[in-house]
């Protein structure tokens, strides 16, 4: 299928998805706090999907192999690191970690986000690691621009993460978003410089780092979905979808109010 370069009305569009889509995450986020069940995040989701007149990217998404995917958020506490499947089972407590990955349609075109929220009070150790994986994102973002090639972007995250003492995950990646929640190029979160295909303007990319305080090796569960570190040690994950301009990348699910500026501690 190859890349598909996307006009500026088409990232129009997107960025209209990735503005819903970061809303809708803040909203959830807000309702974090010990007790709550996953599940009711995703009903939380589910009405502001129907508000902004979209509809889910996650729910029923079955790519090769999976069992479709029961709900419109993946929620993923502590260790897992992504795909948790909500549930109203899965309660956080004080002191956990609680990443949202969030991706929604407007007018077919997906716009896709995630964010780990602390739950309560966290350890200056977990902080450490949530603060470190959200700047990665933007490291990789500084290197998401036309000229640049993909492995440049995996390259700058990797060198943040490892630089403290963490580890990145390799078996899964970000991706081109568009029509299709799943687009090529493949993003991966380690790489080398000026490897890989060249970032051309139009390209729109989800660059999500999944980020280890232990080891990288990843574990599926038995419902296929939910992944987790293979050593028990705890996971972060965030996510942007970016398009890469003739004047550089702009953050089409931008939203300073739940990231801070130049994704520092907000
Ligand atoms: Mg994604």
């Amino acid at each position: 299928m190859g890349i598909i370069l996307k006009t500026e009305k088409q990232i129009e569009t997107i960025r209209r998805s990735g503005q819903a889509a970061t809303a809708t995450l803040q909203r959830m986020g807000e309702a974090v706090k010990p007790g709550v069940a996953t599940s009711e995040l995703d009903k939380i989701a589910r009405k502001m999907i129907r508000d902004f007149g979209g509809t889910s990217s996650f729910l029923g998404y079955r790519p090769n192999f999976h069992p479709p995917f029961p709900a419109t958020i993946c929620a993923s506490i502590n260790d897992e690191i992504v795909h948790g499947i909500p549930s109203p089972r899965r309660k956080v407590e004080e002191g956990d970690i609680l990443s949202l990955d969030f991706a929604m349609i407007i007018d077919g075109y997906h716009g896709d986000t995630a964010f780990t929220f602390p739950v309560g009070r966290i350890s200056p150790e977990t902080r450490r690691l949530l603060d470190v994986t959200r700047a990665s994102v933007f490291k990789g973002i500084e290197e998401a621009k036309a000229g640049n090639r993909i492995g440049d972007i995996g390259h700058a995250v990797q060198q943040h993460a490892e630089s403290h003492g963490y580890s990145v995950v390799r078996d899964l990646c970000g991706h081109g978003i568009g029509r299709s929640l799943w687009e090529e190029p493949q993003v991966p979160n380690h790489g080398r410089p000026q490897r890989g295909i060249r970032l051309k303007p139009g390209m729109v990319i989800a660059i999500e780092p999944m980020v280890c305080a232990g080891g990288e090796r990843i574990r599926v569960h038995d419902d296929e979905w939910t992944t987790s570190t293979a050593d028990g040690r705890l996971s972060a994950h965030f996510e942007h979808t970016v398009a890469i301009l003739s004047d550089g990348p702009e953050i089409l699910t931008e939203n300073p109010d739940l990231w801070g500026s130049n994704g520092q501690p907000g």
